[in-house]
């Protein structure tokens, strides 16, 4: 039985889901977590911070030399973003899709961005593109003892291990 829920909990992915400025601004918080959550993935980690402009070139450090990178780190830090880590098998790439292309024009209808957004510059949420990202950003944003590990009541009707 616990090697059961070893290997369960192994398959168990964290990522790291922001809802930007304009998201917090436009009354979108509630609507976006209810796209995680609704899905069956489970919240471990949330707050709401304003970053300052260092902490926002940190987080996109990898975009540096994109012409863009100086606007995107003021508007990342110029209101209360919510930070969150969202938990699940395959929550990574699914919840990129969950989110939709960067740009919003070329988002699907049905995904966050395609819904909810109009412009890559004001696309309302950041999700981490990959497992190295992922834990990077997670890092960056949090501590260890901010992220909660529990079990939640739904987890068997999510995974079908009931
Ligand atoms: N961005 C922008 N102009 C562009 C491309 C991107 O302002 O031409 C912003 C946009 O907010 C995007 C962020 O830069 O979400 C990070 O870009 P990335 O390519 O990493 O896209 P994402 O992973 O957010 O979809």
């Amino acid at each position: 039985m616990l090697q059961e829920q070893e290997a369960c909990a192994a398959e168990m992915e964290r990522t790291f889901i922001a809802i930007k400025p304009d998201g917090v601004q436009r009354g979108l918080i509630s609507e976006i977590i209810s796209r995680f959550e609704c899905k069956g993935y489970k919240l471990v980690a949330i707050k709401i911070l304003v970053p300052s402009k260092e902490f926002a070139q940190k987080h996109y450090h990898n975009l540096k030399e994109r012409p863009f990178f100086n606007g995107l780190c003021e508007f990342l830090s110029s209101g209360p973003v919510m930070a969150m880590v969202w938990e699940g098998e395959g929550v990574i790439k699914y919840g990129r899709k969950l989110i939709g292309a960067t740009d919003p024009q070329k988002s699907e209808p049905g995904t966050i961005r395609g819904d909810l957004a109009v412009v890559v510059e004001r696309n309302i949420i950041h999700g981490s593109d990959g497992p190295e990202t992922a834990k990077d950003e997670i890092n960056l944003w949090f501590k260890p003892d901010d992220l909660v590990s529990y079990t939640s009541n739904s987890e068997n009707w999510i995974y079908g291990n009931n």
